[in-house]
């Protein structure tokens, strides 16, 4: 680390993955403006048992969006007014905000700090002492309201322990929902030996394709995975407004259809995913030999790979590179001050937030994800990011620290 080349550093640059694969898309585009089919039709029902196989999931439904897909999964499952939903409080905001919007109750547990994911010993706690048995066998709460799911969120690409959820969910009768938005492709042993992918582990699962995820369309889109036949079928009809068959309607749906546009640019895009996760992974290894050579292990903490070692494929997809540290705003000035981009994944937890003041949450509540609000920052780890660029990052934050 004695010569660095200091250069700007973008913290995600889509043109070069486009770059290659221009001719491909440009191709497929203009293939879907000739067919004029744009919503749903062949593209989609193609990429979904693509989508479908990759992640080991039984039904895979194409939705105009992450947050579209788990609204559309909710409603299928009939959660309303009267109904909980456990989730954590350090999380992309539409994870809590389609419970809300559904008129349910998101109730927060807290993190694991070493890897930002909801903490299943929180939740099982929630569940003994705050929660009763009701004589028809449903978890109520001490509001008397009906817990109905659990959210566990694999944030940054990394699974959340899915063998405790599992457990949990089959001993309070609860549905275990993934939220595997920024966790396509990403693995975990499961208790049985076998790998098991995101989307595949729970009762039910959301994906987003939004631009910067791993696996990016042009513009909005997501997709809802499940076990259940019956729920298949619902999640189907709903997120095409209820409607079976053409224009009667035994369900109030919506419209959360997926565009065929963006439906033939995920099948380009696919075929490359499990290198774009490998060379994400790569750069987390590049930076974990950077930062140990420059010393900085004292001022920083790296992220946690809980599942490495189990010969799983992708233990860690590296949506994010998420660093922490207590001089975090003053690092991230730092950064920004010298065009290395980062960015703050989450700076307020969810139960802070001003539209959930009626929850009755107050600061203090869960103070591990308090702290990771205060002290992470993500850095640059998009699978075309070059070694120099990674030594300038590491470079710039040994300034910083020196
Ligand atoms: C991106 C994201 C979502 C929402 O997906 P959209 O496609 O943007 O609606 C949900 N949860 C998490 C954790 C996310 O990162």
């Amino acid at each position: 680390m004695t010569k660095v080349e200091i250069m700007d550093v973008p913290l995600l640059d889509l043109k070069l993955q486009y770059a290659p694969l221009r001719a491909e898309i440009q191709k497929r585009i203009a293939a879907i403006c000739d067919s004029q089919i744009f919503c749903l039709g062949t593209k989609v029902v193609e990429l979904e048992q693509e989508l479908a196989d990759y992640c080991g999931a039984a039904f895979a439904f194409g939705a105009s969006s992450g947050t579209d897909a788990q609204l559309v999964l909710m409603m299928a499952l009939g959660i309303g007014p009267g109904d909980a939903v456990i989730t954590t409080p350090y999380t992309f905001f539409s994870t809590a905000g389609c419970i809300a919007r559904l008129g349910a109750i998101p109730i927060f547990a807290d993190i694991d700090p070493a890897t930002y994911n909801l903490d299943p010993v929180k939740v099982r706690e929630y569940l003994e002492e705050k929660c009763h048995r009701s004589s028809d066998g449903s978890i109520v709460n001490e509001d008397g309201l009906v817990l109905r799911a659990i959210i566990p969120v694999h944030l940054f690409g990394c699974c959340a322990e899915m063998n405790a959820f599992r457990a949990i969910g089959a001993e309070y009768g609860l549905h275990i929902m993934e939220d595997s938005a920024q966790s396509i492709g990403a693995e975990y042993g499961l208790s049985d030996g076998s790998a098991g992918r995101s989307g595949s582990m729970g009762d039910s699962s959301y994906f987003s394709f939004y631009p910067t995820k791993n696996l990016g369309a042009f513009g909005d889109a997501g997709m809802a995975t499940c076990r259940d036949d019956g729920l298949a079928t619902r999640v189907d009809a709903l997120r095409n407004h209820g409607m079976s068959p053409r224009y009667y309607h035994s369900m109030i749906g919506g419209n959360f259809r997926m565009d065929a546009i963006q439906a033939t640019v995920l099948q380009a895009k696919l075929p490359y995913l499990d290198d774009w996760s490998a060379a994400r992974f790569e750069n987390a290894e590049r930076y974990r030999r950077l930062f140990n050579q420059a010393d900085l292990l004292q001022h920083l903490t790296l992220p946690a790979e809980p599942h490495a070692g189990r010969d799983l494929k992708h233990h860690h997809i590296y949506n994010q590179y998420i660093i922490r540290t207590n001089q975090r705003d003053a690092l991230k000035a730092h950064l920004q001050a010298n065009n290395i981009g980062c960015e703050i994944y989450y700076p307020l937890s969810l139960h802070q937030q001003e539209c959930f003041a009626y929850l009755g949450c107050k600061k203090g509540d869960f103070p591990e994800s308090e702290r990771a609000a205060l002290e992470t920052l993500a850095l640059p780890i998009f699978p075309e990011l070059r070694p120099e660029q990674q030594e300038t990052v590491v470079a710039r934050i040994r300034e910083f620290f020196n």
